[in-house]
């Protein structure tokens, strides 16, 4: 399988619109990040969140389809784009499957009403949004999609107000964990010994709904894979800085990586 992170970035995606700091005016291309979005690729491709930057991003990867859509969590910069999966369900024989936790599911059922229009005029994306298979309570069941075994894991995201997210390991050797804070107990035994750790932290220092760069580099250290990342990153760090002060542990990730497992 392969892994393609289409966006590297925060919610604001870098550069940040009228910041004009060093790293936003930077020419060097891993300093340019999309709002935060992978590919998984089995016997066909499926796409980790749908943020706004979508359209652009399947331009860029040259997709030609999708096999499924798994969602992490229902903010703006990982779900915006939804509606851009159109042209994926154009001639498709049924509809383009999407799975989200509980609270994503809510979300995307009462932002796009017009996906269960009883009478669907022609240039709605036909999506079949599934809730996750499994639940919060008890965990949730790997799926297998494209060839790939998927497992979800649970995650707390802004524990304040109780939202939440999903991570997900893959085969057993990618593990893809963006927004969080906290990652249920019972779920870390799927975390362990991986091939690749990619984690979501944007800024270096605490915060009430990511972890800080050190926590990741502290929850690399504890999981042992043989290769940590570090996503969803902010506009204050350029990417060579953060190849050089992060380096033994883990690398900064960048639009357009591709992992080979
Ligand atoms: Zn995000
Ligand atoms: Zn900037
Ligand atoms: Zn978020």
């Amino acid at each position: 399988m392969t892994v393609t992170v289409l966006g590297s970035g925060t919610s604001t995606g870098v550069p940040i619109v009228a910041c004009a700091c060093k790293v936003c005016t930077s020419a060097e291309p891993e300093n340019k990040r999309l709002r935060a979005s992978i590919l998984l690729h089995g016997t066909g491709p499926v796409l980790i969140d749908t943020g706004p930057d979508l359209r652009q991003q399947m331009l860029r990867a040259q997709v030609q389809s999708l096999a499924a859509v798994l969602y992490t969590h229902f903010h703006y910069d990982h779900l915006a784009g939804l509606d851009d999966l159109k042209p994926f369900t154009f001639d498709r024989a049924g509809e383009l499957t999407c799975y989200a936790n509980i609270q994503t599911h809510e979300n995307i059922v009462s932002k796009y009403p017009y996906l269960r229009d009883k009478n669907p005029y022609t240039t709605i994306p036909r999506l079949n949004v599934e809730m996750l298979p499994g639940n919060e309570e008890d965990g949730y069941e790997e799926l297998d999609i494209a060839g790939l075994r998927i497992q979800p894991i649970r995650l707390t995201h802004i524990p304040k107000s109780g939202v939440l997210s999903t991570g997900f390991v893959v085969n057993r050797s990618f593990g893809y964990l963006t927004d969080f804070k906290e990652i249920h107990k019972d779920d870390e035994k799927h975390l362990y010994n991986l091939k690749a750790l990619y984690l979501g932290s944007p800024l270096d220092k605490l915060h009430v709904s990511h972890i800080s760069h050190g926590e990741g580099l502290e929850l690399i250290q504890k999981f042992k894979p043989e290769q940590g990342y570090i996503g969803h990153l902010s506009h204050q760090y350029l990417h060579s800085e953060l190849v050089e002060k992060w380096r033994g542990i883990a690398l900064p990730a960048y639009d357009g990586l591709v992992l080979r497992f």
